[in-house]
């Protein structure tokens, strides 16, 4: 599957708890979903990744990615739903999401610019047993930034899968961005960044700043 597939990218804030107190946010009592347009895509094949350089910091947010195989419906085997699994940043331009927080307006212009998501390469999805104690972690310049494992999400995987479908919708080419464990820091040109799932690498990339 190719970026041009790719239909809605519902994105979950705050649903690890450290990282939502890192950043000084309560922890939310139902799934936090926003979405990022699909040209916000970029492949995390090793190439350089653009971001913008003159808007304040830029964070890194290292997710799982779920791809939806089938339109979803009530009661839905949320498991036999999702035919791949990716690991995937949710760039986030920081101090912009600070004012934006402040007044009251959308998170747009601070999480959906254009190479905002970048994403690895698409494995098959494990099922959310074997996905909970799995760690997945983001190198920057070959050392550890963030470290997480799905058993620690807020809402798991089935429960996304529900609160999305039943509200928004979901379906063949969807993707879901599943929150980011604590960790998050501003990027600086030409890092090195790394993602790995259960020590693989499964995407990488250089930052620049333009
Ligand atoms: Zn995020």
């Amino acid at each position: 599957m190719g970026a041009t597939d790719i239909r809605n990218i519902y994105c979950i804030g705050r649903n690890y708890r450290l990282h939502a107190l890192e950043l000084g946010n309560e922890v939310p009592d139902e799934p936090m979903v926003f979405t990022k347009p699909s040209h916000a895509v970029v492949p995390m094949n090793g190439s350089a990744v653009e971001v913008p350089g003159d808007a304040g910091e830029v964070h890194f947010e290292l997710e799982i990615v779920l791809r939806i195989g089938a339109r979803y419906e009530p009661g839905a085997d949320t498991d036999r739903l999702v035919d791949g699994l990716a690991l995937g940043l949710d760039l986030t331009l920081r101090d912009v999401q600070s004012k934006l927080k402040a007044k009251g307006q959308p998170w747009l212009p601070a999480k959906g610019f254009k190479g905002s998501a970048p994403l690895g390469e698409w494995f098959p999805y494990p099922g959310s047993a074997a996905l909970a104690e799995t760690e997945f972690v983001l190198l920057r310049n070959g050392e550890t930034a963030q470290r997480g494992k799905a058993a620690d999400m807020l809402f798991g995987v089935s429960e996304l899968i529900h609160y999305i479908g039943k509200h928004y919708g979901l379906d063949a080419g969807d993707i879901i961005y599943t929150g980011t464990p604590a960790g998050v820091a501003a990027l600086h040109e030409g890092d090195r960044l790394q993602a790995l799932w259960s020590e693989k690498e499964v995407g990488s990339c250089t930052i620049k700043l333009a």
